[in-house]
């Protein structure tokens, strides 16, 4: 058993007998050990300005627009009432914009289209549409 190991036991009054010793860093796990691993060379881009480079910069340009138009989506409820809905956040279901949450007792956020509020309790509301669009 490690040094770590032990005094981690010893402070849960436990003890690790009979369990798998953790792993160290060069254990061997998978089959793939540090001997195995070599560093391999990243290819040299291709010089700015050629029909290669151009099709790299196309590529990575895309990917960049595509998690710059997920980074904002928000699934269409949360359970954790303190992580409020950020400006220009979406709903992954319907695109909604309009948010709400319990005033008393908060369990989460949902998004009013997609888990409409039962009408019955007060509810907070925020609009993460952003101004001036
Ligand atoms: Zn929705």
């Amino acid at each position: 058993m490690s040094d770590a190991a032990s005094r981690f036991a010893a402070r849960y009054g436990e003890t690790l007998d009979g369990l798998a010793p953790p792993l160290d860093a060069d254990d061997d796990v998978l089959g793939f050990g540090p001997a195995d691993y070599t560093e391999a060379p990243l290819p040299p881009l291709p010089e700015p300005g050629t029909p290669e480079r151009a099709h790299l910069d196309r590529d990575q340009a895309a990917m960049v627009a595509g998690l710059l138009h997920v980074a904002p989506m928000r699934p269409a409820s949360w359970n954790d009432p303190a992580v409020l809905p950020s400006r220009g956040c979406f709903c992954s279901r319907c695109n909604g914009q309009l948010w709400w949450c319990e005033r008393e007792a908060p369990r989460g956020w949902y998004c009013t289209a997609c888990l409409p509020p039962s009408g019955l309790d007060p509810v907070r509301l925020i609009d993460t549409r952003e101004r001036g669009r």
